[in-house]
């Protein structure tokens, strides 16, 4: 059996540069060194579930505690709260913001 062949150029779209959701400073390329991406959302039931996935690049430690602390602002509430930065899960980041906070925040 042959297979018969055509060329084709297929357009796609690739990553030139990330952007912090925090700062808003930019770097080249796709996920840069020393940068982190952050993912959370909680899984209640009900349309609000879908809406609190975001997804969030962070360029330095600053940023990321911003943005833990947004999340936990909006959906700390969630017992199925998650949020997924690097390999750090949501306790340690909770534990890690209420450190920086002197541990004043209930
Ligand atoms: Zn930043």
């Amino acid at each position: 059996m042959a297979k018969i062949m055509r060329t084709e150029r297929v357009e796609q779209k690739i990553v030139v540069q990330t952007q912090c959701d925090i700062c808003k400073k930019l770097a080249e390329g796709d996920g840069p060194d020393g940068w982190l991406s952050l993912s959370s959302g909680h899984s209640e039931w009900g349309n609000d579930s879908v809406d609190s996935m975001d997804h969030h690049d962070v360029c330095s430690y600053a940023c990321c505690m911003t943005a833990v602390r947004e999340v936990f602002d909006r959906f700390g509430e969630y017992e199925s709260l998650y949020m997924d930065v690097g390999s750090l899960d949501q306790r340690f980041l909770k534990d890690m913001l209420e450190s920086v906070d002197g541990g004043d925040r209930g």
